[in-house]
């Protein structure tokens, strides 16, 4: 949304005669509105409903996830929103992308996870290589997206990652926008990118029962992480346990 801008000429440049000066006194608010403009438009990003599937399978691997993963046995598989991690889905377009999200029971392709539960892998967000926002699922329903952490982690994918699809400014926006209304909208203490995630072991907030359960992850790296975590500085998020004061 543009900001309506209130600009008063006369205030901005004293009252004059002559045609030299009303030229002069013309082209210098047009130019201040051209800044103005340029300098005060809100980003806004375009924001999509675009639920993935919650049938009643998908709430029963929930809950049993939550209880195998995590010893916790709600009756609805809420979550308290104390974190944002930051994801890339390593598939290029996002149509492959939301088809991965999509089931409820995790697909024969992930024999890596099965183990540890037939809840399909999902997040909350998917962002766009436009840096269109697409809200998965309810913020406070749990999303299998990261290992010790579901049940308190908000998770934004980003569609790419691959070598050929590096994220893209428009996902930094995108992300940077999205970190600050979570913010504003749940008590967040902590933003962190995925392949930080182990340095919470140890940590209140880590739940994991299984110390061999772990998947190597290097998204979304720590280029993005810096870029996202200078812009939203003054939130005052933390970051993983081991990198304080990143
Ligand atoms: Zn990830």
């Amino acid at each position: 949304m543009v900001r309506p801008i209130r600009y008063n000429i006369d205030t901005a440049v004293p009252q004059r005669s002559g045609g030299l000066w009303r030229c002069l006194r013309t082209g210098l608010a047009v130019l201040f509105l051209g800044i103005s403009l340029a300098g005060c438009a809100e980003y806004e990003p375009a924001v999509v409903e675009r639920p993935i599937t919650w049938d009643a399978e998908r709430e029963r691997l929930s809950l049993a996830y939550l209880e195998a993963r995590y010893g916790l046995t709600p009756v609805t598989p809420r979550i308290n929103p104390k974190m944002v991690v930051l994801h890339w889905t390593a598939i290029p377009t996002l149509e492959k992308s939301l088809e991965a999200f999509e089931p409820s029971r995790l697909p024969q392709t992930r024999p890596d996870i099965q183990t540890a539960g037939a809840l399909n892998v999902s997040a909350h967000y998917l962002v766009d290589r436009d840096g269109t926002i697409y809200h998965l699922l309810a913020d406070t329903l749990m999303a299998r997206h990261t290992i010790g952490l579901n049940h308190c982690a908000i998770g934004i994918e980003n569609v790419g990652g691959t070598p050929e699809t590096p994220l893209t400014e428009a996902q930094l926006k995108a992300n940077i926008w999205l970190v600050r209304h979570l913010k504003a909208s749940f008590p967040i203490t902590y933003l962190i990118g995925h392949h930080e995630y182990t340095s919470f072991e140890g940590h209140p907030l880590w739940l994991e029962q299984d110390s061999a359960y772990r998947t190597e992850k290097t998204d979304p790296g720590p280029a993005f992480m810096n870029d996202v975590r200078r812009a939203v500085k003054d939130l005052g998020l933390q970051g993983p346990p081991k990198m304080q004061n990143p």
